[in-house]
């Protein structure tokens, strides 16, 4: 299984992305073994903390997550022979939740709508948790650096050798910033006129951050798309690799990965809509010829009961297809 990490296929887009005058590519990183990127970053850090010491034998993985990462190190954990203790957020799907538990993991449920240092926070609690444990590593993802070493290690070398060293423009969804400042640093190291674009949410400071280097506390209200965007600077994020942000919101997102499903029968999650939702707004500025690869972080299986569900998009006032529109599927509207 441990094997099985990384070296994820790259497919190549078609209708979804008419007219482009150049090619654009889906890293689906949901074919990972725990179905999403964040095998990367559970393996490498869980490895490292074993090389320095820092996890023994019988020890305790403590994390905060909004699901995906908690998945991933559960997985690692049971490999390994660790426990797995996570606190997520209640914007955390229960299909999420029900996968962490599946694979033996303790889960805590904390609110979602409070400042990062509130004592309910599930940043707070994870720490709490962590120091609880005195055999326990706290993975701490968003201020862990190594999150962004596991993509330079592993993601940016694996897209510059699947586009032959061609690719021009790299976009991905910025949660923790890991995937998108590793993978960028690598690509730019190779060739520094590659583009980066990082995707971010309404409701989150990321772009405004990067814009201005401060944080307005107006931009921050709440929004469902998971593991985009923050309402805080993380430090697994580094800046100076990406080149500018593109704001997504939650409908926009959401149709645009029941389309991936429709137009291109890939099965990938919220944020991979919201990924590409990105990148198709700003897509009429890029060179002819371009090559961009965007990031699929993880599997639509995980979202049934939410972007996929009808019921739940009508929920939340979204429609079902866009402008009303029923997507064909031999391509005609
Ligand atoms: N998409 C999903 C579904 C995620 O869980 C995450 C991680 N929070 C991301 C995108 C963003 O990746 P990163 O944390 O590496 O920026």
């Amino acid at each position: 299984m441990l094997d099985l990490i990384g070296n994820t296929p790259m497919v190549e887009l078609h209708s979804i992305v008419e007219p482009f005058q150049g090619t654009v590519y889906a890293k689906l990183d949901g074919y990972n073994p725990g179905n999403s990127t964040k095998d990367r970053i559970a393996l490498y850090i869980i490895e490292q903390a074993e090389r320095e010491g820092r996890l023994r034998p019988g020890g305790t993985i403590v994390e905060t997550t909004s699901g995906n990462t908690g998945y991933s190190l559960a997985m690692v954990g049971i490999l390994k022979g660790y426990k797995c203790i996570l606190a997520v957020t209640d914007k955390t799907s229960k299909d999420k939740i029900d996968y962490l538990k599946t694979l033996g993991a303790e889960v805590y449920v904390c609110p979602a709508n409070v400042p990062p240092d509130h004592p309910d926070s599930y940043y707070s609690r994870g720490r709490q948790l962590a120091e609880a444990n005195p055999n326990a590593l706290y993975v701490n993802q968003y201020f862990n650096t190594l999150n962004i070493e596991a993509h330079f290690n592993s993601t940016g070398p694996e897209i510059w050798e699947q586009t032959s060293g061609l690719i021009t423009h790299f976009v991905a969804c910025s949660g923790t910033g890991g995937t998108i400042s590793g993978t960028a640093r690598f690509l730019k190291e190779q060739n520094p006129n590659i583009e980066v674009i990082g995707v971010d949410a309404y409701g989150s400071v990321l772009k405004t951050y990067h814009e201005t280097g401060h944080i307005d506390k107006n931009d921050i209200f709440p929004y469902r798309i998971e593991g985009v965007g923050k309402n805080m600077i993380p430090d697994a994020t580094d800046f100076s690799v990406i080149d500018r942000f593109v704001k997504v919101d939650d409908e926009e997102s959401a149709l645009m990965t029941r389309e991936i499903a429709r137009k291109e029968a890939i099965m990938a999650g919220y944020s991979s809509g919201a990924a590409l939702a990105g990148l198709l707004k700003i897509k009429g500025e890029l060179p002819k010829n371009s090559v961009v690869v965007v990031m699929f972080p993880d599997h639509g299986s995980r979202y049934m009961k939410k972007v996929f569900s009808d019921a739940w998009m009508t929920q939340q006032g979204f429609q079902t297809e866009r402008n009303g529109e029923h997507v064909n599927l031999t391509g005609s509207h």
